[in-house]
């Protein structure tokens, strides 16, 4: 059985203040349960990393960041090693967010060498993949997101592909309160799940596939209830602590 995630992708969004009031909320809320099923972290933006460590710590509430470098140390101005991540507690690292993908021109090779540079500093790459509408209505949506998951396979052996979380992101449902169908995602994450197993059947029902696009707590339960969908990659609604808590508890 896998166990369901539930991840908050930040973005760019908050302040030192706002982070300590959101995170006492999910903490707070959190602790009022007794036998919580679902993992749950956030992802903050790098200056937080530290934050989160010194309030997460101890808690069921694990931390990572929105992007990683390809590369492990050096003159890459700008850019931050997964060893540093690893240096603030880190145990996820979002890849291929589509909107690194759409305004920072990374293409699929780029974000495999990032889930590869995440994996050999023992972090969990959150993979992100999802087509644009125009792609859609194109009827190109599962050459799109198996694309993006082949290159993340031609570059991680089966021992490091057991150790990613892949995300199913449609870029037309991200911030637009356009949620997939659970059938449209479940079907994208059966077609993803199969393409896994083309390479081991262990590793495909292994994987935790996340689905993201304006999952809010009124729709959280139908979807992760398809059998293929194991959790969220949640944005906006991971910033309000009563929402994101919402969506933990129907994942449980
Ligand atoms: P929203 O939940 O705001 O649609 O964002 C989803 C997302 O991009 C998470 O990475």
């Amino acid at each position: 059985m896998r166990r369901k995630l539930v991840i908050g992708n930040w973005k760019m969004n908050g302040s030192r203040d706002s982070i300590n009031t959101l995170l006492s909320g999910i903490t707070a809320g959190l602790a009022t349960k007794s036998a919580q099923q679902a993992d749950t972290a956030v992802c903050a933006p790098a200056p937080y990393l530290a934050q989160c460590q010194q309030l997460l710590t101890g808690t069921p509430v694990a931390w990572g960041s929105q992007d990683v470098s390809a590369y492990a140390a050096g003159a890459y101005t700008g850019e931050v090693a997964a060893s540093m991540l690893n240096d603030f507690g880190c145990r996820y690292a979002i890849v291929g967010h589509s909107e690194r993908r759409a305004y920072h021109g990374e293409s699929n090779e780029l974000v495999a060498q990032k889930a590869l540079a995440a994996v050999n500093a023992g972090l969990t790459p959150v993979v992100c993949v999802g087509e644009t509408l125009e792609q859609r209505e194109a009827g190109q949506t599962n050459v799109i997101v198996c694309a993006q998951l082949q290159a993340v396979m031609d570059v991680l052996d089966t021992a490091s592909l057991a150790k990613i979380v892949l995300a199913y992101e449609p870029v037309w449902a991200i911030g637009t309160g356009k949620t997939a169908t659970p059938a449209m995602a479940q079907e994208v994450h059966a077609e993803l799940r199969k393409q896994l197993a083309s390479r081991s059947v262990e590793v495909a029902q292994g994987m935790q596939i996340l689905y993201g696009g304006s999952m809010k707590p009124d729709n959280a339960k139908e979807l992760m209830a398809q059998p293929d969908i194991d959790g969220g990659l949640i944005g906006g609604a991971a910033l309000k602590p009563a929402d994101f808590l919402g969506i933990i508890y129907a994942a449980d």
